[in-house]
């Protein structure tokens, strides 16, 4: 693992050494469980209202209240899509997304389509971006629900979330982001963006897995997805996952209390990964948007080749990456992200995204600087349509 070249922080991230510290405890000599009476346990809930109170004030939430804890970005997803749409299914059956949200949005929104409530998929620039004016022409008097990704996973682009909450509040739409990838990141505050559920994800922001958050507005209130205890004011049953949270705002107040340090160097080995792979590799395309990225994200589209193989040949040479594609049941599908751009099928099947980290140093980006050209050329080199397209004379023969 040492010589390992990590790339793929929009996967999952580290847990920082100072999240573990924190966390242990709660395994052992703090194991009680916050529900029951006795001190012991009553020490445990403190704690836990504690973080709740944290992750409340680092994020805009008004009140401590507003803050659910959950598995993670999936289960924040789903339980407040979900919840509200059937909430307010009596009010309308009108729901709005865009074409480039995470599964655990666009599949949520299957469900609910299956269940007899009207979608409508809003349409990105080639940037990846949604125009605020497509909302407002998409609104109806029967929308519910708006929700659209303060970020986006798999090229980085940052959306006009402001903007869009100021065209559904004063027609009392519901309004959702997915901000997993932009917590810890950017600057978020949920007041400030004026939406009424944030979703969260410690394991993005070098937390644990398989913890998460919903901050949700006091005035709407989601139909829980779990039934059981009276956990989270009956809004989300079971034992409080204790390790898992106590970890998560320890991660959280540090991404926050670091994050001009860490994005200062993210953003500068960033900024050399894109500049020498754009000068060293002819026909590349960077995908996302030039300025409105997150700070770590860098992605590209390689013409003549197929991701998977660089992905391939990389992890050889011991660097993580992902393709940004989907792949569903052995067949391989270009990104939905990449087509919704506008990007064609044999170019779309070229993405590659980098997504940087804290740990990341430039000894290891000039390494993948000098290793990636190489890889791309021996697979051109291996490639008809490259062939094709470059020699007259094989275009002459075909
Ligand atoms: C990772 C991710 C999720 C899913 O979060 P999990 O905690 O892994 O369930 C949802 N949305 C976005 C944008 C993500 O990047």
């Amino acid at each position: 693992m040492e010589n390992l070249i990590y790339l793929d922080h929009a996967a999952t991230t580290a847990a920082d050494s100072r999240v573990v510290e924190e966390m242990l405890p709660f395994f052992t000599e703090e194991y009680f469980n916050p529900s029951s009476v006795y001190t012991p346990s009553r020490n445990v809930r403190n704690k836990l209202d504690e973080a709740r109170e944290k992750v409340a004030g680092l994020l805009g939430a008004r009140h401590p209240n507003e803050v659910v804890f959950t598995s993670g970005g999936t289960e924040s997803d789903n339980y407040f899509i979900k919840g509200t749409a059937w909430a307010l299914k009596e009010k309308g059956r009108h729901i709005i997304t865009s074409v480039v949200e995470h599964h655990a949005v666009l599949h949520a929104f299957g469900n609910l389509e299956r269940q007899g409530f009207e979608t409508t998929y809003l349409p990105v620039d080639r940037y990846g971006m949604v125009n605020p004016e497509d909302l407002e022409k998409a609104v109806r008097p029967d929308t519910i629900l708006v929700s659209i990704m303060t970020a986006n996973n798999e090229v980085g682009t940052i959306m006009p979330i402001k903007e869009m909450s100021e065209i559904l509040k004063p027609r009392g739409i519901v309004f959702h982001t997915d901000a997993v990838q932009a917590v810890g990141s950017l600057d978020i505050n949920m007041q400030d963006l004026g939406v009424d559920g944030l979703s969260l994800s410690a394991h993005k922001f070098y937390g644990p897995k398989g913890v998460g958050a919903l901050l949700i507005r006091k005035t709407v209130k989601p139909v829980p997805l779990l039934h059981g205890g009276s956990q989270e004011r009956h809004r989300r049953a079971g034992t409080e996952n204790v390790p898992g949270i106590m970890g998560m705002a320890k991660a959280l107040e540090l991404a926050i209390a670091e994050r001009e340090e860490r994005n200062r160097e993210i953003t500068r080995l960033r900024d050399m990964l894109i500049k020498g792979i754009m000068e060293k590799i002819p026909d590349t395309i960077l995908t996302g948007h030039p300025e409105k990225r997150l700070p770590n994200s860098a992605s590209f589209c390689f013409r003549y080749v197929e991701g998977e193989s660089i992905l391939l040949m990389l992890d050889m040479q011991h660097v993580a990456a992902s393709s940004g594609s989907a792949c569903t049941s052995g067949s391989l599908n270009p990104s939905h992200v990449l087509l919704s751009m506008g990007l064609p099928h044999e170019i779309a099947h070229g993405s590659v995204r980098l997504t940087l980290g804290k740990e990341n140093t430039e000894d290891q980006i000039k390494k993948v600087l000098e290793m990636l050209p190489p890889i791309i050329k021996r697979l051109r080199d291996m490639s008809p349509l490259y062939a094709a397209e470059k020699s007259p004379t094989v275009k002459e023969a075909c």
